[in-house]
């Protein structure tokens, strides 16, 4: 699901993300060679560029062992077999819940089972729409009709563009209906692009908005304009933010064709993911209708009701150019040669939109190899396998890399080795309509999710050579650690070249990371991790390699994109398979679960110095941090005890490992965060009005945001208990 496209200005807010961190694409210079040499000469030594890995690493009392383990490993995924799997992969459109997406369900399987994994695919049955007709046409004041579309999807020389089963750009979650209205031009659709509208006294009620991609999820654009009145919406992607603005267009280069569309879930993701009927519980084939909920319409549920359809920026142009109103404010004028105006006036639109919606089958891949000393403690990896047309680089570059990391732990089976926990790879279906094959499988296996230690999560593997991580901040130094082990095709190891490309702030991250360690984002939503983390409360990562890349969710991303502007000889493929295979066997292997909450308490007490600055910003002066701040002291000490117990290899870490696994599902609250109880996490979330990034502490900062006081207080008591409680469980190590 998450966008290639950097919000706006470039920092980042989730594909997703894309929705967390950016894209730094920057030309290595004279000082950055000087600076690689130097990088180079001191850490080469040790680096994985000699095919070895560290000596020494966190959650390993003697590594020499597993350092041999996972030399074997690093040998096997091969740069070759992934372009062969992106190339089968990416051969037909394959759609949610589409027989071509059951032929990717099983060559997946075959892939799994060729690689020794114990293999299932798992059926769903849950509610989507498919397009049955989308129509979009535009008339002037006089009635001339100004463009009628949407206009098909079309360059010089793409071999796909031309298949039947291409299916027609629209809206997953759109409402249906026949509307004609005139149009307001709304900018991104963020809450003050809203306002601003507002401040112009233009009034939504009955109107079309016309929005740009970019900047915030599409379901935040898509809940604000209903939740004004709107009666459609009209997505775009204007060329400043994907297109020729940013560079040559495909098939030129890899920014976005004039006729190039986004297509697009525009579900309220950040209400809740998954089948919009069933939010908690699992769409199994054998669910009762009777256990289906009937209001997810609306503002109340995670379905909009008005209509919303994606089109190019060659179909908004003469929208775009017939708008009367008020010029544009600073920031919202986009790369079209001409000045954009707010609108109402000059132009009406007719939309039709009739979707499909059927409780359809999915199916998730699930590949198993049981542990040999801890079977009960899982550690899963997971990617999402369907796509809205061919998907190269969303998601199959992820699929064809993580059946490279299947392959090379299939290969250390075959010489006799067994994991010490039970490690489970996944497929999932259905990703771009609301993480639906993950919720369900996560809904499906909650009381199981209490003995997962890690969920690894790759969506976007690969759109170009910029590598890049989220996380919760337990896992932080354990990427790290593991791409110092991997190394990076373009010299060195991954970590060297990641370091490289990321401008150092020099300002400490905190009192322990130095300002020009490789920052990572924070987990907000966007992909399959949200599930793990923010329903179950596992400890996850999402790692990915980014680049130039304008043909997110379109025909054009394809294998002839992917092979001409991303990884023509799938090296990097074969890194990202590398990255994470080792993120699994190595906390697979470890004998002391590596999470490192000294890291967490770090940050959680940022979060909440930050919410106090922010909240007498806003006035709330007599809102009470001491409570949070010392249970904040106390989970800070009890973290700093257990890092002492990790880092002195307990002889039975039991008792340890399972404290350490507890910790993360400390921070779940039972009745969830105001307003969507499905999101039980109390660190992180997506933001209501961002849907991608991440809100720190979000039930104490968006009360803030809100000027509600009274459930600030109210949050920062649930924020005060979540932190003793995780602050008990860490001492129970002991
Ligand atoms: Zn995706």
């Amino acid at each position: 699901m998450r966008s290639g496209l950097p919000a706006v200005p470039p920092s980042n807010g989730g594909c997703g993300g894309l929705r967390i961190w950016t894209v730094f694409s920057m030309k290595l210079d004279s000082s950055r060679v000087f600076a690689f040499l130097l990088l180079t000469a001191t850490y080469t030594a040790t680096a994985q560029t000699s095919g070895q890995v560290s000596q020494t690493v966190f959650g390993y009392s003697n590594f020499s062992a597993q350092a041999k383990i996972e030399e074997k490993f690093l040998a096997v995924p091969d740069a070759k077999m992934a372009g062969q799997n992106l190339k089968i992969l990416t051969a037909e459109p394959h759609l949610a819940a589409t027989p071509e997406d059951h032929k990717t369900a099983e060559f997946v399987a075959q892939k799994f089972r060729a690689a020794g994994l114990d293999t299932e695919i798992i059926p769903y049955r849950v509610l989507m729409n498919q397009p049955k007709a989308v129509r979009v046409e535009a008339y002037d004041a006089n009635g001339i009709r100004l463009m009628s579309g949407p206009t098909p999807e079309h360059v010089e020389n793409d071999p796909g563009q031309d298949n039947a089963r291409v299916v027609m750009p629209f809206n997953g979650s759109s409402g249906s209906g026949d509307v004609t209205g005139e149009v307001v031009y709304a900018n991104y659709g963020r809450l003050e692009d809203f306002n601003d509208l507002a401040a112009h006294h233009i009034d939504l009620r009955g109107k079309i908005a016309l929005i740009r991609y970019g900047a915030n999820f599409r379901g935040v654009k898509v809940y604000l304009a209903e939740q004004r009145g709107a009666v459609g919406v009209l997505l775009y992607s204007d060329p400043q933010d994907d297109g020729y603005f940013k560079g040559d267009a495909y098939p030129a280069g890899p920014w976005r064709p004039e006729t190039g569309v986004q297509r697009g879930s525009v579900q309220f993701l950040f209400k809740y993911p998954g089948d919009p009927e069933t939010p908690g519980v699992p769409s199994t084939l054998d669910l009762p209708d009777a256990a289906r909920i009937r209001d997810y319409v609306g503002l109340n549920g995670n379905q909009p009701s008005i209509i919303s359809i994606p089109i190019s920026y060659h179909d908004a142009a003469p929208i775009l150019h017939a708008l009367k109103g008020s010029a544009v404010p600073q920031g919202w004028q986009g790369a079209l040669p001409f000045s954009y105006h707010m609108g109402p006036g000059g132009v009406s639109v007719h939309l039709v939109s009739d979707q499909d919606y059927q409780r359809r089958v999915i199916w998730d891949v699930i590949g198993t190899v049981k542990g040999s000393l801890y079977p009960d403690e899982l550690v899963i990896a997971g990617n999402h396998r369907d796509a809205w047309v061919y998907g190269a680089v969303d998601p199959s570059s992820g699929t064809a890399a993580m059946l490279e990391s299947v392959h090379g732990v299939g290969a250390l089976l075959k010489q006799g080795w067994r994991p010490k926990r039970t490690i489970i790879f996944c497929s999932w279906d259905a990703e771009e309509e609301g993480l639906i094959g993950s919720t369900e499988w996560v809904e499906q296996h909650s009381s199981e999710m209490q003995r997962a230690v890690a969920y690894f999560n790759v969506d976007v593997a690969v759109a170009g050579s910029d590598f890049g991580a989220s996380a919760v901040p337990s896992l932080k130094e354990f990427v790290r650690d593991v791409t110092r082990d991997v190394s990076s095709p373009l010299g060195g190891t991954v970590y060297q070249q990641w370091r490289l490309k990321q401008p150092s702030t020099n300002k400490p991250l905190t009192s322990q990371v130095p300002g020009d360690d490789v920052r990572m984002g924070d987990m907000g939503s966007g992909s399959d991790f949200t599930p793990f983390l923010q329903h179950a409360g596992v400890p996850s990562t999402d790692i990915s390699s980014s680049g130039a890349y304008g043909v997110y969710h379109s025909t054009f991303d394809d294998y002839q994109w992917y092979t001409e502007n991303a990884d023509p000889h799938f090296v990097y493929l074969q890194e990202m398979a590398r990255v994470l295979g080792l993120e699994t066997i190595r906390m697979a292997d470890s004998d002391v679960l590596p999470l490192d909450y000294e890291a967490y308490a770090r940050e959680v007490s940022g979060y909440i110095t930050e919410a106090k600055r922010k909240a007498s910003d806003a006035g709330l002066s007599s809102l009470d941090f001491a409570a949070a701040e010392a249970a904040a002291a106390r989970f800070a000490s009890a973290a700093k005890r257990a890092h002492a117990l990790e880092v002195s290899a307990p002889g039975n870490p039991a008792k340890l490992n399972s404290a350490l696994r507890q910790t993360e599902a400390a921070f779940l609250w039972p009745n969830g965060l105001p307003n969507r109880p499905w999101y039980r996490h109390t660190i992180y979330a997506p933001g209501q009005l961002t849907g991608y990034s991440a809100v720190e502490i979000p039930g104490v900062n968006e009360a803030i945001d809100a000027h509600n006081s009274e459930l600030a207080a109210a949050q920062l008591i649930v924020l005060t208990t979540v932190l003793d409680r995780a602050a008990h469980t860490l001492n129970a190590a002991e």
